[in-house]
């Protein structure tokens, strides 16, 4: 096989028949950095946990998945994909308020150009679930967000349309099922594609802990950062003083302690197996 791209997550192989063969690493990144150590059993739940929601969407949106059936040694974090032309845009939907749009809200009162009202704080839920796109920055470089208007420059109007109504299809039949598993879906990404029948088809992972914020309904209350099932934990761990991380430093952020390696590892478990009623490990 042709190993054809490295991301911070996944590596990219295509094989012979012109399939792409996605594998998910242990790594994991924040803030657009690539920390140490990886996170034993990452790639397998991200990989288990998107097959599943990918069928959970298959009557929202087509999606990527050809098998499952991959080589041994890839087994459980790796899956057979279509190859897609992707749109050169990342897909964002949010139904509360936290993070970078929070940050946004409260410099400007919009969020990728969405206006929000007055009184907002963090983890509010939004009066609707909004599309707030952004884009897809190479590696090293941070992804900016983008106005509906920037997303229509890039992709004209039909498939901005089709963008926005994807990722809000996505973003409520995800917080729908969560919460009847009592998890609030906060916020998420998705990557979309064309195939090579001209098909808008959902790629890459959906509905992960990387891709998306969740959040234990019972604890939730606004006003301040929320407990997640995320990485949330590891961003809140660098932003911490244990860390000794400055965050405009420009530095790579300093090594995860074992500890917080551990405590990751167990809210990941616990979103995969409170989402899709299965136990990670029989
Ligand atoms: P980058 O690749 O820019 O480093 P990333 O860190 O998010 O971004 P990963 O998630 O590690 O990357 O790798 C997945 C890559 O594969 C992404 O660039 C994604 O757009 C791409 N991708 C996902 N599904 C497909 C597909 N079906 N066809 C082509 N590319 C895909
Ligand atoms: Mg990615």
């Amino acid at each position: 096989m042709k190993h054809l791209h490295s991301g911070k997550v996944r590596d990219l192989y295509e094989t012979d028949d012109g399939l792409l063969l996605m594998v998910a690493s242990d790594r994991i990144s924040a803030f657009d950095y690539v920390l140490e150590p990886g996170i034993p059993d990452k790639g397998e739940i991200l990989t288990r946990l998107s097959l599943w929601w990918f069928d959970q969407l298959k009557d929202v949106v087509p999606n990527h998945v050809v098998s499952a059936d991959v080589p041994a040694e890839f087994a459980g974090r790796g899956v057979l994909v279509r190859r897609l032309r992707m749109v050169p845009v990342e897909c964002v939907a949010r139904g509360y308020l936290t993070g970078s749009g929070l940050v946004d809200y409260r410099r400007e009162g919009v969020v990728s150009g969405v206006p929000l009202p007055p009184g907002l704080t963090d983890g509010s839920r939004l009066p609707e679930p909004i599309f707030t796109p952004s884009t897809k920055a190479p590696m090293g470089e941070h992804d900016e967000p983008m106005t509906f208007e920037q997303v229509v420059a890039a992709v004209g109007p039909d498939v901005a349309e089709r963008l926005r109504r994807i990722t809000l299809d996505v973003y409520a039949r995800g917080a729908e099922i969560a919460l009847e598993r009592g998890i609030i879906l906060a916020d998420t990404k998705i990557e979309l594609g064309w195939d090579a029948e001209g098909e808008l088809t959902l790629g890459d992972e959906v509905l992960t802990p990387d891709s998306s914020r969740f959040w234990p309904l019972d604890l939730w209350e606004p006003g301040h950062a929320q407990p997640s099932f995320d990485k949330q934990y590891v961003r809140d761990w660098l932003l911490s003083p244990e860390s000794g991380w400055d965050r405009t430093s420009g530095e790579a952020p300093p090594p995860l302690p074992d500890e917080i390696v551990e405590r990751t590892r167990k809210r990941y478990v616990e979103a995969f197996e409170r989402l899709t009623g299965r136990p990670f490990r029989r």
